[in-house]
């Protein structure tokens, strides 16, 4: 039988998301000899592999790109939504496709809205680019007492290709800045007020500001890297375990349908929080922690109008692609004290009519989001189905989640504080805050939570090893143990950063 894949590798990679791509690139970098195969169960829906789709000028490519990305039962039944759009229906946003069973059970809040991307580049083909640090209770304080996670993260920005200098041109940019920092900032440490969001963008060489995704975490040192190999519509089904020890990766080639075991030193599993420990669980690897601690960022959302300002003389409307720059994104810092993450956003500049009469300025109207931190509990989790599967033949899914009383109380508090930092920016468009359907911000995390020993109540060690399974890595925001109000991806990435580095020098030293 011939197949496109390797009989075996150094490195086995699952998933092509920002995470999997950084032990990739690190592991390019670092470990230049080592063979490194990743699989994708998506295809690929952009060039070059990975990149964020919105850079696709082309409008009929670009929505082509994404039905491609929405899984496989990908079709185009007009039901899409984009950007933050407030409505309680179960819609999913363009590239990304929901759970379509057992996403709540009767007496339950559920993830209503938890969502998928099956694509070269995960959900980072078609994400927003918010890469914020993590701050007091969302930091990992074990990370923290051995001095590393600040060092971690710096790395998580290089890959990224982090930058707050984006918008800089953007007239109303420091309008919002200024009056949500008056708004915002008293008692705050300066780490902890209001600023630029640090975002994951850059200009291309034709000048236009566009999207960061995987291909900027894989870049160049991957791309050029003889050892590593992409292959697309692939699905792991299983991690192979041999004497205790990972040993490689079964994978169902989907355009022939048949099925291959590649055999590897390492496997790095970077399915989503979802399917990562979906993967764990078919390969009878099932630790108690497994799929627990089930959390996600509930949002609250509320827009605003500037009427107070003139744009410049000849300002234009939306970018024909990538971002435009007569939009901006600010950053409200979680705290303790204050338990959300204030993501600030003048939507589109494209002038939104909002009567025929009366369309509004590039970037005058500012959408504000707040994510709320969850009460983390064990019973908040994914369960896998012993018979039932999903629409790729994986173990079925059932959500059990739940609101505390304490996400009660962090949700009327956050209805409120949205409400009077939007007032400090300009005149509310809605008569009050609405919150998202319970999945919307795309967050989860904790299925495979990192812990500092091996105390049943954690999937993985520091390095995102898994307990008990040398060779067995995993990545993701599942990885993430605290409980987080901000965008995860840069913390999850950090996180991969360290999984990757302790593979190299595994590597070097046998
Ligand atoms: P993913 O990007 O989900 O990639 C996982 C990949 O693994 C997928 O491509 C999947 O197909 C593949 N896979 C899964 N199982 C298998 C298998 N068995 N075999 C083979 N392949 C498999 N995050 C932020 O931090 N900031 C933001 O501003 C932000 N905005 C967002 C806006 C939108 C519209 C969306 C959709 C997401 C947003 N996110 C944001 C979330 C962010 O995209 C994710 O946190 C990030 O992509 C997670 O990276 P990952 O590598 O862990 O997983």
């Amino acid at each position: 039988m011939t197949t496109r894949y390797p009989a075996s590798v150094d490195v086995a990679i699952v998933g092509s998301g920002p995470t999997g791509a950084a032990y990739a690139r690190i592991l390019s970098e670092q470990a230049p000899d080592a063979t490194i195969a990743m699989f994708e169960v998506g295809p690929t829906v952009s060039d070059p592999p990975g990149a964020h789709v919105k850079n696709i000028a082309d409008p009929d490519e670009r929505a082509h790109a994404q039905l491609l990305s929405e899984g496989p039962d990908a079709q185009d039944d007009g039901e899409r939504v984009g950007g933050i759009v407030k409505t309680a229906a179960r819609r999913a946003r363009p590239g990304t496709y929901l759970l379509d069973a057992g996403y709540q059970v009767d007496g339950e809040d559920g993830l209503p809205v938890a969502a998928f991307s099956s694509n070269v580049g995960g959900m980072a083909a078609h994400w927003t680019g918010a890469c914020p640090r993590p701050n007091d209770s969302e930091r990992i304080g074990f990370l923290d007492a051995e001095g590393v996670l600040d060092e971690l993260l710096s790395e998580g920005e290089r890959l990224l290709g982090v930058t707050t200098g984006a918008f800089d041109a953007s007239p109303h940019a420091p309008l919002v800045r200024g009056r949500l920092a008056t708004a915002a900032d008293e008692g705050r440490e300066e780490h902890e007020r209001v600023q630029r969001m640090p975002l994951a963008v850059h200009r291309r060489d034709d000048g236009q500001l566009v999207w960061s995704g995987s291909d900027v975490v894989l870049g160049e040192p991957t791309r050029a890297n003889p050892n590593f190999t992409l292959h697309d519509e692939s699905l792991v089904t299983r991690v192979l375990i041999e004497d205790g020890r990972a040993a490689g990766v079964q994978v169902t080639d989907l355009r022939s349908g048949e099925s291959h075991e590649v055999h590897a030193r390492f496997v790095v599993v970077a399915g989503d929080a979802l399917r990562t420990p979906q993967l764990l669980w078919a390969s009878g690897i099932r630790p108690a922690a497994l799929g627990r601690y089930l959390n996600d960022q509930a949002q609250i959302v509320f827009a605003v109008r500037i009427r107070d300002f003139v744009p410049a003389a000849g300002s234009e409307g939306e970018a024909r692609t990538g971002l435009s720059e007569y939009s901006g994104v600010t950053w409200v810092p979680f705290t303790d004290e204050m338990p959300f993450h204030g993501q600030v956003m003048q939507l589109d500049a494209s002038p939104v009519a909002l009567a025929e009469d009366d369309p509004a300025a590039p970037g005058s109207i500012v959408g504000l989001g707040l994510f709320c931190a969850k009460d983390l509990q064990e019973s908040d989790r994914v369960e896998f189905s012993e018979d039932a599967v999903d629409g790729y033949g994986m173990p079925a899914m059932t959500l059990h989640y739940t609101l505390s009383a304490a996400d009660h109380a962090t949700i009327d508090r956050a209805k409120a504080e949205v409400v009077r930092l939007g007032t400090a920016i300009g005149e509310p468009l809605d008569d009050r805050p609405f919150m998202m359907p319970l999945g919307a911000s795309l967050h989860y995390q904790g299925t495979t939570r990192m812990g500092e020993t091996d105390d049943g109540d954690s999937v993985c060690g520091p390095d995102s090893q898994v307990w008990g399974v040398p060779g067995l890595f995993v990545a993701g925001n599942g990885v993430i143990p605290t409980s987080t109000a901000c965008n995860p991806t840069l913390t999850s990435v950090a996180l991969s950063v360290r999984g990757a580095r302790s593979i190299a020098s595994a590597l070097a030293s046998v």
